[in-house]
């Protein structure tokens, strides 16, 4: 956070996501401002934007719709997002880092909200939001560092430019080359907290390897919310793959996934890829924190690479603290970006998927998120790739 927020002006890619529903026993009941075709197992974005005043309460109500379960696909336990709507209410109250709000109850389908007396606006959110002004901050502070070359690789279905970030080894003998994505998914904010962290916090072992990014696949979805989100648009164009970008990579037919795959074709012409990322935010469940990382249904890659991509994961969750849950989830001819990887540039490639409400440190139970936690995650995922590739993990 940079004090991005100023508080007579909202920044460009800052807005309400909220809408007020009602009055309940004299306190205002708000709810997402998203239609009616997002359930509520499947979002997760809610911004309040709070005027100044005297402490104050008010209830959040979530939408009671659900997706039906397809079998083989969906994620374990998907509950509506409800369900630990308690655990991530969090306030921002000096354009600062978000503070969790421990003042909340549940009730039937939402939570009440207890606020403090605010003495400067502030923002209430449900998560830890990424702003669009953070991430035009991250872009003009890469392209002043002179390790980092940054891109324009194509534009987003609206327009705006998607970019493209390189850092070549700086040694003379470069091991080879990660590849990393994150925020395809609109609600998906963790990934853009752990990728602008890991691009500015590289450790020292990074400089063997060379990094291609991608920090933001969804432009549209950053600066509006659901209103620039391709999968609510219902035009005929994206009804194959609904318009989830992450679903148009088999083959890439979406202006992002178009413009990233040859960005990360060129990248991987010059050296050899050996890992590819890409992020995202996982489930809603109280019994499960749903992070974790995929690895590729049994049988599906050659069982060399196989035996790696799993090695490389157990060694993964000893140094990021996320959930050590291994998902059986990834097909190799699936449409999304992991498998792509994979098939194209010939690399073990998986999804994270974070928490979105469950941190998980070394050694002790699960704890609430903090704006901290989440940016820790970057270096931490840049590091447990150093070392595994370092150390030279047995190749396939
Ligand atoms: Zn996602």
């Amino acid at each position: 956070m940079n004090g991005c927020l100023s508080l007579s002006r909202l920044p460009v890619g800052t807005f309400e996501c909220a809408t007020r529903l009602d009055t309940r026993d004299g306190r205002p009941v708000f709810g997402p401002d998203t239609p009616e075709s997002i359930p509520g197992n499947a979002q997760y974005v809610f911004l309040l934007h709070l005027p100044r005043g005297e402490a104050r309460s008010l209830d959040i109500v979530w939408p009671h719709r659900e997706t039906a379960a397809r079998p083989g696909f969906d994620y374990p336990h998907n509950t509506n997002f409800s369900e630990v709507l308690d655990q991530v209410i969090f306030l921002q109250p000096h354009g600062e880092d978000w503070e969790r709000l421990t003042s909340v109850r549940r009730r039937p389908h939402g939570v009440e909200v207890d606020l403090p007396a605010l003495d400067q606006p502030a923002w209430l959110s449900v998560g830890i939001p990424y702003f669009a002004c953070q991430y035009e901050t991250l872009l003009r502070d890469l392209e002043a560092d002179p390790a980092w070359g940054v891109l324009r690789i194509g534009g987003s279905a609206q327009g705006r430019p998607l970019h493209g970030c390189l850092r070549p080894a700086r040694t003379d003998d470069s091991r080879g080359l990660f590849l990393l994505t994150a925020y395809q998914h609109y609600g998906e904010w963790t990934g853009l907290h752990a990728i602008d962290a890991l691009m500015r916090n590289l450790p020292p072992e990074a400089d063997a390897f060379s990094w291609a990014v991608v920090p933001c696949m969804n432009p549209d979805g950053l600066y509006q919310g659901w209103r620039g989100d391709l999968m609510h648009r219902g035009d005929a164009l994206h009804e194959a793959h609904g318009g989830n970008i992450n679903r148009a990579w088999n083959p890439p037919c979406l202006p992002e996934s178009i413009a990233a795959a040859e960005f990360f074709r060129g990248a991987a012409q010059e050296e050899r890829a050996l890992h590819a990322l890409d992020f995202h935010m996982g489930w809603s469940s109280p019994n499960h924190s749903g992070g974790g990382l995929t690895v590729y249904h049994k049988g599906e890659i050659d069982p060399a690479m196989d035996a790696h991509l799993r090695q490389f994961t157990e060694a993964f969750f000893t140094g990021v603290p996320i959930q050590d849950f291994a998902w059986e989830h990834s097909r190799l001819n699936g449409p999304g970006a992991t498998p792509w990887f994979t098939r194209e540039l010939g690399c073990p490639a998986q999804t994270v998927e974070f928490s979105r409400f469950q941190a998980h440190l070394p050694g002790g139970p699960p704890q609430p998120v903090s704006t901290q936690y989440y940016r820790n995650l970057g270096p931490q995922i840049a590091k447990a790739l150093c070392t595994a590739y370092a150390a030279g993990i047995k190749t396939y």
